[in-house]
């Protein structure tokens, strides 16, 4: 087992839009291995292959409801209804988190480590987080996700810490920054 660095804001991995998963294999289940190793480190609640820079249609999680870690190789999205808002994170924008409305019933199927098909009616939590993840694999962020107003002001915060803008900067954006993550600490919100 080895722990990945997970991949954040700005790495144009997490833009890109991952394949398919064509065989399911030893190696296929080394990666799954490291990732879950990965996310329990980081920690998370879940982490998509195109995290830790695998452009391959995966994901892990482990909503902590006993079942231990999962695995879902080629996901596929479907009945989407509902709406539910939730402070989501995300492992790849540290240290940010943000109300963001989706569906609040979803199904998704997709296939285990064995290629048995896997069908999963989730509600609230559970559906936040499969929808998070195949965002990913989408190549979409969380910050896509945001209304106009969340979002210029993400914007504004990703773009100081890109700069590393110093305490005095003009437009007062690092001091924003500093705000944003003191009003929503790290380990308030699930990071996915
Ligand atoms: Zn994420």
């Amino acid at each position: 087992m080895a722990e990945y660095a997970i991949r954040t804001y700005g790495d144009p991995v997490l833009r890109q839009r991952a394949r398919d998963v064509e065989d399911i294999d030893g190696r296929l289940t080394q990666l799954a291995d490291d990732m879950i190793e990965t996310m329990y480190a980081a920690p998370g609640v879940g982490l998509a292959a195109p995290q830790v820079g695998v452009q391959k249609r995966l994901f892990v999680y482990d909503t902590g409801d006993g079942e231990g870690p999962r695995v879902v190789v080629n996901p596929v999205l479907s009945e989407a209804s509902g709406e539910w808002t939730f402070e989501e994170g995300c492992l790849s924008v540290p240290g940010l988190s943000w109300p963001i409305v989706r569906p609040k019933l979803v199904h998704l199927t997709g296939l285990d480590l064995q290629g048995k098909e896997v069908s999963i009616e989730a509600d609230e939590y559970l559906a936040r987080v499969l929808q998070h993840e195949v965002d990913h694999l989408d190549g979409v962020l969380l910050v896509e996700r945001l209304d106009e107003e969340q979002r210029r002001e993400a914007m504004r915060i990703l773009r100081a810490r890109a700069l590393d803008l110093p305490a005095g900067d003009p437009d007062g954006l690092s001091r924003l920054a500093a705000t944003r993550h003191g009003d929503h600490g790290e380990g308030d919100a699930p990071r996915l």
